[in-house]
């Protein structure tokens, strides 16, 4: 891998909302803090001095910055203010548009008006899309699946679908390519992937490093507040990944004009949805609102998009609900073309190019991370057994 110096780093960085990290004097207070820290490594110290330096590929091929779940500890304790906490968060950010080829990532975090610009136009296309090809108004009932017919919903589903596995897939090889194929590591042996893979899954799901940094905390106001933030960013993804796999395998199950009973699953999976994404919203909204806890003290635009777009979605998805219950037919169709033009941009947009790509990227490099770590314990295994077997 190539050192070459990138002066430019720093400016870069703060304009993903690094805020004084060109404070940072090197004292060690936030290596000495952070959980994340191990006998050869100062966690975040380390990543911090690589961009003053300028450092752009090393800090390409690291994977530190997915491994920090902002506990806010190392900024509390930083003495100048050059908040560490939220250089990591910053260096997330900077890293989702370095995996991104594309380069949408990159506009959308340094531009507001390329990432409301394109939320705009994409929610006015779908609405356009659905006042052209909507099919008979019924106004003596509501018939959503007449005025919206399945097959083409379903169609516009599916290629919503091919687009986000293309995107999402393409920038996952290309975090793989930076971050495993680069420098002099050890060469991983296909078996180590296969055995760790699932570090992939279980981290996905529980987002149990996020836990540890909780349990980690001494004071138990903070640490309850950090508790239920996990919890209910677990749920948080849950209801998103549902939701997800609702529209786009379940359409025909979900959008119905049949009034299912109370005790129906499709009833309480939706929901379930709804309730945990008004919760999560909600929470990370006047979380930012109140500025209470060290990760909600500064505020990236796109930390707002992403819950008033979750938010909007929802809000939009309960009135529909009680419309088409109430069977008010046009207030029904009006309300499901805005939650439509709603959900596009918040599933087109922020998975693949904003905010929810953490949530793929982060258990993608900690499981990178630990297959690193085997392979390192793999090859020093196989060099002492060589040693051994020379000296017989
Ligand atoms: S505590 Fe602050 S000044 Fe000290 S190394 Fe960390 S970021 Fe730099
Ligand atoms: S926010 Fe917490 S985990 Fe992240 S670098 Fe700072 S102390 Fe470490």
């Amino acid at each position: 891998m190539s050192n070459r110096i990138d002066p430019t780093l720093m400016h870069e960085l703060k304009e993903y909302g690094a805020v004084g990290i060109e404070k940072c004097f090197n004292c060690g207070n936030c290596t000495a803090i952070c959980p994340l820290t191990s006998d050869e490594y100062a966690f975040p110290r380390n990543m911090i001095r690589l961009t003053q330096v300028g450092m752009k590929e090393r800090m390409q091929s690291s994977l530190d910055p997915w491994l920090c779940y902002y506990c806010g500890d190392c900024s509390e304790t930083c003495p100048k203010q050059a908040e560490p906490g939220e250089s990591m968060m910053a260096m997330r950010r900077w890293l989702t548009a370095q995996y991104d080829w594309t380069g949408l990532a990159h506009k959308f975090y340094t531009s507001k008006a390329w990432e409301f610009g394109s939320i705009i136009l994409l929610g006015a296309l779908v609405f356009v899309l659905i006042a052209v090809l909507h099919g008979p108004i019924a106004t003596e009932h509501v018939a959503l699946n007449t005025f919206a017919p399945l097959r083409i919903v379903h169609a516009a589903d599916w290629i919503m679908a091919g687009l986000l596995v293309f995107f999402i897939g393409s920038n996952v090889l290309r975090m793989y390519l930076m971050t495993m194929r680069q420098g002099n590591g050890p060469k991983i042996p296909l078996g180590i992937y296969i055995t760790e893979a699932w570090n992939l899954v279980f981290h996905a799901v529980t987002q149990r490093r996020w836990a540890t940094c909780a349990a980690d905390e001494k004071d138990e106001k903070i640490k309850k507040s950090k508790q239920t933030s996990w919890i209910i960013h677990m749920l948080l993804a849950s209801g998103y990944g549902l939701m997800l796999i609702l529209i786009v395998f379940f359409l025909s199950w979900f959008q119905t004009d049949e009034i299912y009973p109370l005790y129906h699953p499709q009833r309480w999976l939706g929901y379930y949805a709804t309730i945990v994404l008004l919760l999560g919203a909600g929470r990370a909204l006047w979380g930012r609102i109140q500025q209470e806890v060290q990760m909600h003290r500064f505020s990236h635009p796109s930390d707002w998009i992403f819950p008033v777009l979750l938010l909007a979605v929802t809000l939009t998805g309960i009135l529909q609900h009680i419309f088409r219950y109430a069977d008010l037919p046009l207030l029904t169709y009006y309300t499901y073309a805005i939650h439509l033009a709603f959900t596009a941009p918040m599933l087109i947009l922020e998975v693949p190019f904003g905010k929810w790509a953490h949530l793929y990227y982060r258990p993608l490099a900690i499981y990178f991370q630990v297959v690193k770590e085997k392979a390192s314990q793999y090859q020093e295994k196989q060099a002492a057994e060589a040693v051994a077997s020379a000296a017989d």
